[in-house]
Order: structure tokens, then C-alpha cells, then sequence
């Protein structure tokens, strides 16, 4: 019998090693480098699992408390947590000579900006399931976004160790509801007592873990002839074959030997690789974070599975030895300010160096950390493919890409150019897409669906509580500040209840300020139905100077400019004698009155604002020519009416075709539009649909209860839509608080 025991000198060995090497304080092979994600439905153990790699690497000494209780408040607690501390956000430790930068990747709704950032930051992603439920809600969801970011991803179906896990429904889920091509390279065994071991698909060992030391030995034992080794073989063949179908290698080899037998280990991890690189398969693994099962197999498959820096993000290239680095998080920290997380794409990024953002500012990284689990560890320089905390940069906000100087951007623009415009006569308009967003100068900024009004705890502190939102929405663009010049109250908008109560939270945790936040409302917009003009003319006498306005405006629909000038003959004289300042004036005082539509106070959008003529008198002071223009469209907006926009939200909802027609009758009583009913595996379909927000309060328990738990959906804002009269008002009484 063959016996091989690992224990956890060996890796403190590397650790130390490791250390050593970075004290000359550079980092650099990239093919040792993984930056993953780590993905999960709620309480499927990200945390347990995220907490136990960083304990057998070596990076913690004793394990964490394992949390129970209330999920939604661990959740809750979580997220608060975030952000915060930057241990959450990224933390690097080092596994068998390979470096893993693990992104914290938050999976609420309420946070699809930063997951969208960081996903951005990662080559590939750790998906964990629940083994006894499956392929969740939120599975879906990051599914669907690791999907958008083509990264290549393992599953680790946890919490195997519980009597009612069923690891072959998860496989069987994440083909049916995920329509993968998962390829399992353990099976789980249990012995009398119930006590989780592996089977190892490849090596035909089986893999049991010491409890005595907290799971950190484990033993391999090749297994001995019987049936368990004959299935398991059947399984290693099953592997390889399904393998040799999508890797050329490992086809010949196959056709030459004869034999699946004397396929070499080495062979089939390549092949594997390969093909998980190019999502054709998702390597599919097993354990329980909880009892110490399985991590390390797991971090192994990182390593071997999942693609170095160097392997992805070829569009870069256009940057050449010029550095390039996204943005990913801005965290703040109560001694350092704020500090950025980038993920360094091209290039290399030191202690004192300029960097310009795309939008154009420049600025100089005074410090640069590495992310450890509790510590920041100063280095001079760090490399292309890693990833490095910068202090210093005070006006980058999440999503920037940084470059080295303005010249280095246009020199990386043209080749980008220049590259696509080979690739075009190939069509690839993904590539387009993906150029345009590299270059984007803002970032995709969803819009606010929610809104609420929030309160410093006394005049005093309004300045402060200011700042503090200043500074948070540098860090979390979606987060949307505005100030309410009739109610004189400040505005949040954002994603969410979560969202708000998060930005509540921080405020007081870092910046002592508790701030009140009013009852959380749907953000409507407002748009008018039918163009409509008016003359206002405006005389009054203000600490003894004669001050007068008439303005004529004209409001028109158009999606695209918020003002123009109406050229046309009668005007036109009128027009030309315009000072460019007073346009100006004119220009902003009537675009503030689109803030707040008369009807609830939304935002007016697809709204032109049409200067036709004004006429000043001496004397007369800007702000009050500004006060008269914002009036004037006051006065077209409530004489021509509005019409009000509700956000619509867009689901994917999976379940067996059996619970269909109950999931669409529920949606039909939502004002739901169902856009398509889709096939999806064998014994389920997915609906495609749009709703509005105001209708889908509570609707993922909902779903729940109407599927007995089957369906599985995933949920994001998909714009704006127009609604009917009867609801119209409906919404009107809910923004005044009376329904
Ligand atoms: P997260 O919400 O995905 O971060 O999940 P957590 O790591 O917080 O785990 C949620 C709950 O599941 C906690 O009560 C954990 O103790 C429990 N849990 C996590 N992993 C396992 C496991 O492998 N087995 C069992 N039985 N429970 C687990
Ligand atoms: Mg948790």
C-alpha cells in the first residue's frame, strides 16, 4: 500500500521562503500567479471556505468562529464588514510556489457594480455550491456574470460532510440549470460513522483528512481492487474520454496507446487545463469547508487549473511595457486614506511613479502595499499580472483603468485600433465591444432604482456627512448623492435596501457620523408627454436694483441633448446677441429645474430644453437670470404634465417545466412582460421577463414558496419604462407615503 502524508511544515517552509524572495521587494513571475474570485449563493460557505485556504496556507494561525444563526444578519454583518477592512476585499497567500490573490466578490444585487469591477480584476473564479441544495438563486446570477467575463471556473460543491448532501443532483443541476459541462474529478465516501472521504478521479487514490490537526494532514492511499476501484476507473475513463473529444493531445495519445489505461496523470491535468481555460468543461470538486475536507485539493486545482495573468486579457497588449491597471476597489482606510486596489494588467507599477486615469487626471502613488490577511506590507515595485494596493491616488474612482502618461494611452488607443482593424474583416464585434469598454472614459454606472433621503444628526456635521459621501462614492460610483433644493435635503440614490443601510453603516463606523435615513422609495423618472412653450417675464426690485427677465422656452422630446437654441429666423437675432456667459447661466438654470419633475419629484429625462429668445435688463444679476430660466421650465413642466418612468428590472427565472404556469400566472398579476420561455436541460425551462421594481417586493421568497423551493432566478435593472395612468397614480400616492 502506497501512503503519503503532507503536513503543514512544508508549506510554512515555502511561506518563509516566499518572504525572503519578497523582501527585495519585487514581484514579478506571472505564470505563478492566480487571481480568482470566489462565487457563491448565499450561505453555501464562502466564508468558511475562504477562511479555511487562508488557515492551511498558513496565513491565519487558528481557524475563525464559524458563525450560525440568522443567515440574512451574517450576511448583513458581512457586507458591513466589507469595504472596511481590506482583508476582505483581496488577500494573497502563497500555495505550492504559486501566489493566490483571492477578490472578494460580493453577490448581492445590490452590488452588481463592484462584483462587475472586480470581476474584471480576476482569470478565473471558484463557484460554491451547497451540497444539499444545488444551483441557487445566486448561483445563476454570478454564473451569468462570470459568464459575461468569460472566466474559466471550478465548483466546490461544500458542506458534503451533511447526511442530506446529494452530490450527484448538483452535478446533475449544473447541467440542467447552468447547461455546463461539469466534469467531476472526485466522488465523495463515507464511511460507517458517516466521516467524509474523496475519491480522486485521476489518481484512483482515496484522500481522507486528519481531524487531530484541524484537517491540515491528510493521506492519499491508492486504492486497492475492488468495486469502488472499478467504478472509479470507469469514471477515470468516462473523464478521458469525454476529454480526448475536445483536446488534440490527449486524442493522440489515446488513438496511439489503444488504451485508456496508460493515459499519463500529467496528460489528462494538461488537457483538463486546457480545456477549462477555454470554458469548454468546469472541473468539478468536493468537501466540507466546515469539517476541514477537501480545501487543499481545491487550492491544488487553482494552481493547476485555473489560467495565469499571462494566459488572459491579450487586448492589453495594445499597452505594450507601458502600464495599464484597472481600478477595482477603493477602500478607506482610517490612517492610510483612501487606498485603491489595482489589478496591474501591463506593465509595472513603483513607489512614486505618475499614473493618469483614462478620464485624464494624473497622479503620483506615494506607497504601494501588497494584500495580506491582516497586515500591509510595504513594496517598492509590483508587476504585471498581480495585484497592489496604491495610496496616494485621491481622485481615481472605481472602475478607472490607469496608464503611465497621456501618450502611452494614445500610443495603446491606435495599436488597439490598429490590431481591430485587421480583426474587423473577421467581424469579431465582441472585441469591438470589449475595446470600447476598455477605453470607456466613464465607467457603466447603473442607474439608481431606489432613493431615500439621508440626515447628518445635526446642522453642524452636514459638511462632514458631505465629505464622508464624497468619499464614498469614489469608492462606489453606483451610489448616487444628490440635494433636494425644495425639501433642502440631501438625496441618496443606489441599488438598493442593502445598499443604503451599508452606506448608512460605514458612514458611523468610519466617519462617526450617524446619519438618519428616510423610508426608502422607487426612483421614478419623469418625461413629458407633448412639447409645449411659454414666455415668463419677471421684474423685481432687489436691495434697490431693478432686476428683469423674459425668457421664451420651448420643451421638446429628444434623448439626446438636454438644451439647444431655436435658430430659426424670428429668433436668431435675438440669439446672436447672446454674451456665451449668459448662455451659459441660462444653460445651467434651466437644466437644474429637470432634476425634480413637478409630479414626484423624478428626474426629467428624453427632455430637450429649447432656448427661443430672452431679453435682460441692465443691471440684472446672473443668479437671477438663472432663478427666472429654471422657473420657466418649471412652468412648461406643469403646464404640459408629465408622464412617469418606473424602473423594470430584467429576470431569468429556471425551474421545472412542471412549476411554469404557476410561476407565470404569479408574474402575469405583476404587470410582468414574459419576453421568452426557454428549454433549458432536460426537465427544465427558463423564463425570460421583464417587471416593474414595484411589483417584485419580497419576490425571490415569493418564487420560493410558488416552486417549493425548484426555481432558481437571477435579477438586474434593465431601464426605464412608461407606465398607464391607473398606475401612474398608484405610484404617485406611494411616493407620498400613503400606500
Ligand atoms: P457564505 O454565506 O457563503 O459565506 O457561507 P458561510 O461560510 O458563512 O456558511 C454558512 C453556514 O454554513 C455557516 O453556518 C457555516 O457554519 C455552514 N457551513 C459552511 N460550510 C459548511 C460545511 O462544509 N458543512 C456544514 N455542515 N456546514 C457548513
Ligand atoms: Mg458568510
Amino acid at each position: 500500500m502506497l501512503k503519503y502524508a503532507f503536513q503543514c511544515g512544508a508549506i510554512h517552509t515555502n511561506m518563509y521562503l516566499w518572504h525572503l524572495s519578497n523582501q527585495i521587494c519585487k514581484r514579478s513571475y506571472s505564470s505563478k500567479i492566480r487571481n480568482i474570485g470566489i462565487l457563491a449563493h448565499i450561505d453555501a460557505g464562502k466564508t468558511t471556505t475562504t477562511e479555511r485556504m487562508l488557515f492551511y496556507a498558513g496565513k491565519t494561525r487558528a481557524l475563525g468562529e464559524v458563525h450560525r444563526g440568522n443567515t440574512v444578519t451574517d450576511y448583513l454583518t458581512q457586507e458591513r464588514e466589507r469595504g472596511i477592512t481590506i482583508c476582505s476585499s483581496a488577500v494573497t497567500f502563497s500555495w505550492n510556489d504559486h501566489r493566490i490573490n483571492l477578490l472578494d466578490t460580493p453577490g448581492h444585487i445590490d452590488f452588481t457594480m463592484e462584483v462587475e469591477q472586480s470581476l474584471y480584476a480576476v482569470d478565473g473564479v471558484i463557484v460554491v455550491l451547497d451540497g444539499t441544495a444545488g444551483v441557487e438563486a445566486q448561483t445563476v446570477t454570478v454564473w451569468s456574470q462570470a459568464d459575461k467575463h468569460k472566466l474559466p471556473r471550478l465548483i466546490f460543491v461544500n458542506k458534503m460532510d451533511r447526511p442530506d448532501a446529494d452530490f450527484e443532483k448538483c452535478v446533475s443541476d449544473l447541467k440542467d440549470k447552468l447547461e455546463t459541462q461539469p466534469v467531476c474529478l472526485q466522488y465523495p465516501v463515507k464511511d460507517e460513522d458517516g466521516v467524509l472521504a474523496i475519491n480522486d478521479v485521476i489518481t484512483l487514490e482515496r484522500i481522507s483528512w486528519q481531524q487531530k490537526d484541524l484537517g491540515r494532514s491528510y493521506e492519499n492511499v491508492k486504492l486497492e481492487p475492488s468495486d469502488d476501484l472499478r467504478q472509479l476507473q470507469e469514471k477515470r475513463n468516462e473523464l478521458i474520454d469525454k476529454l480526448s473529444g475536445l483536446d488534440d493531445e490527449l486524442a493522440d495519445v489515446v488513438i496511439s496507446t489503444e488504451s485508456f489505461d496508460n493515459v499519463d496523470n500529467g496528460l489528462i491535468q494538461r488537457a483538463l487545463r486546457r480545456a477549462t481555460s477555454q470554458q469548454k468543461v468546469v472541473p468539478v470538486l468536493l468537501g466540507s469547508a466546515y469539517k476541514n475536507v477537501g480545501i487543499q485539493r481545491l487550492m491544488d486545482a487553482v494552481n493547476t487549473y485555473l489560467p495565469a495573468p499571462e494566459e488572459r486579457n491579450q487586448i492589453y497588449d495594445c499597452f505594450g511595457t507601458e502600464v495599464a491597471g484597472k481600478v477595482f476597489k477603493i477602500v478607506h482606510d482610517k490612517q492610510r486614506g483612501p487606498l485603491t486596489l489595482v489589478r496591474i494588467l501591463r506593465g509595472e507599477i513603483k513607489r512614486g511613479m505618475r499614473l493618469i486615469s483614462v478620464r485624464g487626471q494624473a497622479e503620483v502613488v506615494s506607497k504601494l502595499y501588497e494584500p495580506l490577511a491582516d497586515e500591509y506590507r510595504e513594496v517598492s515595485a509590483v508587476q504585471s499580472g498581480d495585484v497592489v494596493i496604491c495610496a496616494g491616488l485621491k481622485s481615481t474612482v472605481t472602475g478607472d483603468l490607469l496608464t503611465s502618461s497621456h501618450s502611452a494611452l494614445k500610443n495603446a488607443q491606435k495599436r488597439l485600433k490598429q490590431s481591430l482593424g485587421a480583426s474587423a474583416l473577421k467581424e469579431d464585434d465582441d472585441e469591438l465591444d470589449e475595446s470600447n469598454e476598455l477605453f470607456a472614459i466613464d465607467p457603466q454606472i447603473p442607474d439608481a432604482v431606489y432613493f431615500c433621503s439621508i440626515e447628518p444628526p445635526s446642522v453642524s456635521s452636514q459638511t462632514a456627512m458631505e465629505q464622508a459621501l464624497k468619499q464614498l462614492q469614489r469608492e462606489d460610483p453606483s451610489l448616487r448623492v444628490s440635494y433636494d433644493s425644495v425639501t433642502g435635503q440631501t438625496v441618496l440614490g443606489g441599488m438598493g435596501e442593502l445598499h443604503m443601510d451599508i452606506i448608512k453603516s460605514r458612514i458611523l463606523s468610519e466617519y462617526k457620523i450617524d446619519v438618519d435615513l428616510g423610508p426608502l422609495q422607487i426612483a421614478y423618472k419623469e418625461t413629458i408627454d407633448s412639447p409645449s412653450l411659454t414666455t415668463l417675464s419677471v421684474e423685481k426690485e432687489i436691495a434697490g436694483s431693478k432686476q428683469n427677465v423674459s425668457i421664451t422656452l420651448e420643451l421638446v422630446k429628444n434623448q439626446n441633448e438636454l438644451f439647444s437654441l431655436d435658430k430659426s429666423p424670428e429668433n436668431l437675432p435675438n440669439l446672436n446677441t447672446l454674451r456665451p456667459r449668459i448662455l451659459q447661466v441660462l444653460r445651467k438654470g434651466s437644466i437644474s429645474a429637470l432634476e425634480r419633475g413637478p409630479r414626484v419629484g423624478g428626474q426629467v429625462v428624453e427632455t430637450q430644453i429649447r432656448l427661443h429668445s430672452v431679453n435682460i435688463g441692465r443691471g440684472t444679476a446672473d443668479s437671477f437670470v438663472m432663478a427666472t430660466a429654471a422657473q420657466c421650465v418649471q412652468k412648461l413642466l406643469s403646464m404640459s404634465g408629465t408622464r412617469l418612468l418606473e424602473p423594470i428590472m430584467s429576470l431569468q427565472i429556471v425551474a421545472p417545466s412542471e412549476r411554469i404556469s404557476g410561476i407565470m400566472a404569479d408574474l402575469s398579476r405583476r404587470r410582468a412582460l414574459i419576453n421568452d420561455v426557454l428549454p433549458k436541460g432536460d426537465r427544465n425551462k427558463m423564463i425570460l421577463v421583464n417587471a416593474p421594481l414595484a411589483e417584485l417586493s419580497g419576490y425571490s421568497s415569493a418564487l420560493r414558496t410558488i416552486s417549493s423551493g425548484t426555481a432558481s432566478m437571477t435579477m438586474q435593472p434593465c431601464g426605464f419604462s412608461s407606465m398607464n395612468s391607473a398606475d401612474e397614480s398608484l405610484a404617485e400616492l406611494r411616493s407620498q407615503g400613503l400606500e
